[in-house]
């Protein structure tokens, strides 16, 4: 997970995102928590198509958790609800700007709806990826950095578990990029970073 600010709301959502989490949160408590959510619609265009450019532009079009690039195609440019849209509590923040991360596919599905108040954010204050973890360029694994405080420790686990980092999808992806970056620049051609998916690893 690589930082970046995350930019102040468009105002499609700035207008609306109170009423349209309040709109979502009577469907789902009148229907028995079955009602599915769906984007509404402005100028004949579903909001999270007004919304993606702005979220991309955050993250240079990468994954907000992965930091997987290039995201190709709708289902990899999906919007995750950090805290998911399927948790009575999380209801009325179905819309709000600070809850919404684009998010590459194999993201989206290892987290799906789960939540921990632990979990981080790549957009939170004073997170840097050295922070909590440690990345080792023999197995791609990420790992709890182990000089970090107790609290750090259990964010970083909580993280790990949660996105599924280890994942051998994941370590594969970070070995490619790792070998391909290293052997660009051991060929003497500066690599240009922001081309490169997991980022943080060569920060
Ligand atoms: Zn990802």
């Amino acid at each position: 997970m690589r930082p970046f600010n995350k930019s102040t709301p468009p105002k499609i959502i700035e207008d609306n995102w109170i009423d349209w989490g309040i709109e979502y949160a009577k469907k789902r408590i009148e229907s028995n928590h079955s009602h599915e959510f769906r984007w509404a619609s402005v100028n004949s265009k579903p909001v999270n198509q007004h919304i993606l450019q702005d979220l991309l532009a955050d993250t240079d079009s990468h994954c907000s958790y992965c930091d997987f690039s290039p995201l190709r195609g709708s289902s990899e440019k999906s919007i995750d609800h950090f805290k998911p849209k399927s948790i009575e509590k999380f209801y009325l923040d179905v819309c709000k700007w600070e809850n919404l991360y684009i998010a590459c596919t194999f993201c989206q599905g290892a987290k799906k709806d789960s939540y921990n108040d632990l979990l981080l954010r790549p957009d939170e204050v004073e997170y840097n990826f050295y922070r909590y973890f440690f990345y080792d360029a023999e197995t791609h694994e990420i790992e709890v950095n182990r000089h970090c405080t107790d609290d750090d420790k259990l964010r970083a686990i909580t993280t790990i578990m949660i996105f599924q980092m280890n994942h051998p999808d994941q370590t594969d992806s970070r070995r490619i990029s790792y070998l391909h970056y290293y052997s660009t620049l051991e060929s003497g051609t500066k690599p240009d970073i922001d081309l490169y998916s997991h980022r943080f690893i060569f920060e």
